[in-house]
Parts: structure tokens; C-alpha cells; sequence
């Protein structure tokens, strides 16, 4: 990729903020970042008002749409994308793939649609990949990429001027196949790296494998490389994307949701015709009532929706990006795993690959907040585990569930054990991530954890004599312990 193109400056999970140089427009496009869809034939809000109103700093259009109308493919040729789009910001444009999935062939070839974006000044360029839908076999998708991987082959080596330009991956539902695109993708030095294709899932709020095949491709690139998530509508979903690792979206949620009457919040979908109230304070939700913007024309309501969408989704990336700098990604994943049944299996998803996750998480954060039955899967606690083998330790040890209790005394070491994490030498216990705030009554899959930390534990020491002192833990629990743990009810 292009040197010096991104600067990370904070990470959480996979996420992170970062500085993002596009320089045939020397923009600096501080990442996450939203880039709303702009159609050139409709805008329903236009792109000098992005940047005025919205403060947007990058927008992605269709080069195709241009190119194959006349008088927009004239009029970018002769005065550039950013005139024509009137739009002092990065565009990337996007190749025509989309059409080439919704209706089965596009009328251009790969090099002229890299030099027609080159030449209307696209900042960043996009291949005319193919992009596989989910679920075909692994054959169709493996030949599909080999077509892909030579078109992004030949299409690197047209770019001039500046122009970045991204590598699609793609592999359909095979993960071996996603992952060994992006590697191979990486290997060719391209600058941003979109995960293609995953429409019809997000269409489909199949976020789980939305997750599965956003953490293949991480897993095929460097640290450095910018990914992108195209096509990613719902604001609901824009955390847990992050915290997989993706750097930009691109969405035209918020005008084609406006187009139909709905109202986007973080937690779901609302229709303007069933709203008496608006749980939000954008500009538009303080200035108007559901009834009032419905009694405005329909097109100043549509518009009016649109911007509401918009305030959201940008709003929902401000939060991320607080949420990353103090450390609490995952907590905010949690409370929007809330929003829908099918967020609930993604956020799962994503905690599946927390040993993935730990590779990249701070080591140190804000207070580590245990408020859901997700935290116990959390990255931090696979560290903890892995880190039980630095410890030294005694011969006969006392690992207990209450630090004040009298028969302390009998035993030369004590280590406390806090679910979800597990034991730990009490002199530990103001460092992160044991400091933890956990709730008094914690679900059992917590102590599942905290056990399997003491499983650890025994097994890297079997010279050592462990008692366990626990308070009326499930028996359940206490019986996938080895056989060799002395075992204490200190409630009994
Ligand atoms: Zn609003």
C-alpha cells in the first residue's frame, strides 16, 4: 500500500481511529468514517451540504452511473468529479460491480473503467470485481475469484496520478476463500481493502456471517490495511463492524430508508407514520413532531428523514470513536447486540473470535464493565488465561472467592479468584483488567470461565496442592474442576 497512508492513533478490539491520507485531493479522513452514498442522478441530500452541514469528510458515487450517462460523463470529464459533485472531500467511486450483480453483465472492461475513474479524478479507484453472492458452492466462488484477482492484478498496474485504489475481497460465505484473497490482495500493495459482496447479507441481518467473513479477511491482511465495509446500511451494526476491524462503511441507508418512510435509530428501524414522538436531538428531531414533518410535501419529508438518518449514523460513529479511546468498544457491542435477535448472533460471532481479537487488544483500558452474558467471551479474559503461566507459585495454595475470610490464614499463598477472569495473586488486584466492576448476582457462564482459569492454572503446576474456597458455587460448575482441587464452601 501506499506509505504513510494510515496513521492509527487508537485502538479497542479490532477497532481503531486513524488518520486516513487521501492525497490527489490532500484530504486527511480521520477514521472510522462514514461515506454516504451518493447516487449522480438523485441526491437526496446534496454532497456541499455533506460537507457543510455534516461536516462529511468522504462520499463514494458510481463511476459507472457516469460514465454511462452522457451529460455526467461530460461534465466530469471536463471539470472533475469534485466540481461535478460539488464536494471539497475524497471521493471514491465505486466500478460497477453492483450492477454487474443486479443484472448479470456491466458494458465496460476493467482498464476503461480504472482510466475513466483516473481521468474524472476519482481519489480512490475501485476494480470491476465480480462480486460472488453468499452461499454458492465452493467451485463457482473459487473461479469467480481467480477472475477478480486478475482484474485487480491488471488494474493496479493502470493506476497515475495519485489515485489509491482498493482490492474487493471477495469468496462468497468460504472463509479459507476470503481470507486467501485478502492475503493475496495485500501482497499486490494495494490502499484500502472493501469486503464485497456482503450486501445480501446485511440485507438479510445475517450478521454473523457479516462478522465471520469480515474477521477472514483481517486475518489476510496487515495491521496497516484500511478496510472497508461496502455497502454497510443499518447504524445499528456500525460498533460491532468497527470492533471486527473495518475502517470505513459506505451506506445509502439513509436516503433509501427515508425514500420508504423510516426513521433509523441505533436500536431498530421506526416508521414516520406509526411515530407520535422522536428519541432523538438532531436538528430535525428538535425542530419538528412525527405529525408535523408528515404534514410537510413529501419530498421535504423525505429529505427531512434523510438527514435525520444521516445525524444518526454519523452520530453512532462519534460514539465509537469515544468508545474506542476509552476503551469500551465491546461494552458499547454488547449494548447494541441488544437492538435485534440477529445483532445478538453477530455480537456472538464476534466474541467467538476473541482469541483473534486479543492479538490486537490494548493491553491496558478504561474499568473493564461486565453488563452482559457477552462480557465473559471478552478478549481480555483469554489474555488473563494466557498469561497464568508467568506466574510463579507455591507449593500449597489457597484460592478464594472472599479475601477477608479467616481461614486465610492456614495457607502460605492465597490467590483471589474473580469471575469471569480466575485466579490471580492478589497484589494484581488493582491492575487492568482485574479491577473489573462485575454485578453481585453474575450468570453462571462468567463462573464457567473463572473455573476454567483455575483448570489452567492447575494444570501448568501439577507439583502444587490447590484448595478452592468458594461461596455456594454451582456444583455443576465446581464438578469440571480436576479431581486433585481441594474444594471449601465458605457459605456453608
Ligand atoms: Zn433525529
Amino acid at each position: 500500500m501506499t506509505q504513510g497512508l494510515f496513521d492509527i492513533k487508537d485502538s479497542d478490539a479490532n477497532g481503531r481511529i486513524g488518520n486516513f491520507r487521501v492525497p490527489r485531493s490532500n484530504v486527511i479522513v480521520e477514521t472510522p468514517a462514514f461515506l454516504p452514498v451518493i447516487n449522480p442522478k438523485l441526491q437526496t441530500i446534496s454532497p456541499s451540504e455533506l460537507a457543510s452541514k455534516f461536516n462529511v469528510q468522504i462520499l463514494i458515487t458510481n463511476s459507472y452511473i457516469i460514465r454511462q450517462t452522457d451529460h455526467l460523463h461530460h461534465a466530469a470529464i471536463e471539470n472533475g468529479l469534485h466540481k461535478l459533485l460539488d464536494f471539497p472531500g475524497a471521493i471514491m467511486t465505486d466500478s460497477g460491480s453492483f450492477q454487474l450483480a443486479e443484472y448479470g453483465s456491466v458494458d465496460v472492461t476493467t482498464s476503461e473503467i480504472i482510466h475513466f475513474q483516473n481521468a474524472i479524478g476519482s481519489d480512490i479507484a475501485t476494480p470491476l470485481d465480480i462480486p460472488t453472492p453468499p452461499d454458492v458452492s465452493y467451485e463457482v466462488a473459487k473461479l469467480d475469484l481467480q477472475t477478480t484477482s486478475e482484474r485487480l492484478e491488471l488494474s493496479k498496474t493502470l493506476v497515475e496520478n495519485d489515485m489509491l485504489i482498493s482490492a474487493p475481497i471477495q469468496g462468497s460465505t468460504h472463509i479459507d476463500l476470503r481470507e486467501k484473497a485478502a492475503s493475496d490482495a495485500y501482497a499486490l500493495g494495494f490502499d484500502v481493502f472493501p469486503v464485497g459482496a456482503a450486501v445480501p447479507l446485511l440485507t438479510q441481518y445475517r450478521f454473523q456471517d457479516v462478522v465471520n467473513i469480515i474477521m477472514a479477511t483481517k486475518r489476510g491482511l496487515g495491521l496497516d490495511a484500511i478496510v472497508h465495509l461496502f455497502g454497510a446500511g443499518h447504524p445499528m451494526m456500525f460498533a460491532l463492524a468497527v470492533a471486527a476491524g473495518c475502517d470505513l462503511f459506505d451506506s445509502a441507508a439513509y436516503a433509501l430508508y427515508a425514500r420508504r418512510g423510516s426513521y433509523l435509530t441505533t436500536e431498530g428501524t421506526k416508521q414516520l407514520l406509526e411515530m407520535d414522538h422522536f428519541p432523538c436531538h438532531c436538528p430535525i428531531c428538535s425542530t419538528y413532531t412525527p405529525s408535523e414533518l408528515r404534514d410537510l410535501s413529501p419530498n421535504k419529508c423525505e429529505s427531512l428523514l434523510a438527514e435525520h438518518n444521516l445525524y444518526v449514523s454519523l452520530s453512532e460513529i462519534n460514539k465509537i470513536k469515544v468508545a474506542i479511546k476509552e476503551g469500551s468498544l465491546l461494552e458499547l457491542v454488547e449494548l447494541r447486540s441488544r437492538s435485534h435477535p440477529a445483532m445478538l448472533d453477530g455480537c456472538k460471532a464476534l466474541f467467538r473470535h476473541s482469541i483473534q481479537l486479543e492479538k490486537q487488544d490494548p493491553a491496558v483500558k478504561g474499568t473493564f464493565f461486565h453488563t452482559s452474558d457477552l462480557s465473559h467471551y471478552r478478549p481480555e479474559i483469554i489474555r488473563h488465561h494466557k498469561n497464568l503461566s508467568r506466574f510463579r507459585i507455591g507449593k500449597n495454595v489457597l484460592l478464594t472467592t472472599n479475601t477477608s475470610s479467616s481461614i486465610l490464614s492456614n495457607y502460605g499463598e492465597v490467590w483471589y479468584v474473580k469471575p469471569p477472569f480466575g485466579p490471580f495473586p492478589i497484589g494484581l488486584s488493582h491492575t487492568y483488567p482485574l479491577t473489573a466492576e462485575i454485578p453481585n448476582h453474575i450468570d453462571i457462564n462468567a463462573l464457567q470461565q473463572a473455573v476454567a482459569g483455575i483448570s489452567t492454572l492447575v494444570s501448568l503446576h501439577p507439583q502444587t496442592t490447590f484448595t478452592f474456597a468458594h461461596e455456594n458455587w454451582p456444583q455443576l460448575i465446581l464438578e469440571t474442576l480436576p479431581d486433585a482441587v481441594k474444594l471449601i464452601n465458605l457459605s456453608s
